[in-house]
């Protein structure tokens, strides 16, 4: 997915993300580079919702350039928060995967069901 949206010239994402659905299904999504861009992780949530899923388990971030698990970012963890707050989320912590829950990304973070 990110070797089919780079060229190094005018598309430029770096970063995949896959969602993992209650359906069942796997969303995938791509960065999206601009002044006001977007992450892999709203590219593949925002896919979903547009689907019609509302129902969220796992989120992951690759960086296509090393293959390896990212954070997400502050903007992402927030968003994550509003969608997912227990769903899981893959980080990379010293070389180790680990799967926590989305809530546990931003501590104390504002939430409307909270
Ligand atoms: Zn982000």
């Amino acid at each position: 997915m990110i070797k089919k949206n780079y060229d190094g010239i005018n598309y430029n994402h770096t970063i995949g993300a896959a969602l993992l659905t209650k359906s069942g299904k796997i969303y995938v999504g791509v960065n999206v580079y601009s002044l006001n861009g977007i992450c892999s992780e709203q590219t593949c949530l925002s896919c979903a919702i547009t689907k019609g899923e509302r129902d969220f388990l796992t989120i992951v971030a690759i960086n296509g350039k090393n293959g390896e698990v990212i954070s997400p970012c502050g903007n992402c963890r927030q968003m994550l928060i509003d969608y997912m707050p227990l769903g899981d989320v893959i980080i990379n912590i010293n070389n180790e995967l680990i799967k926590i829950k989305v809530k546990d990304l931003i501590p104390y973070a504002y939430h409307a069901s909270y």
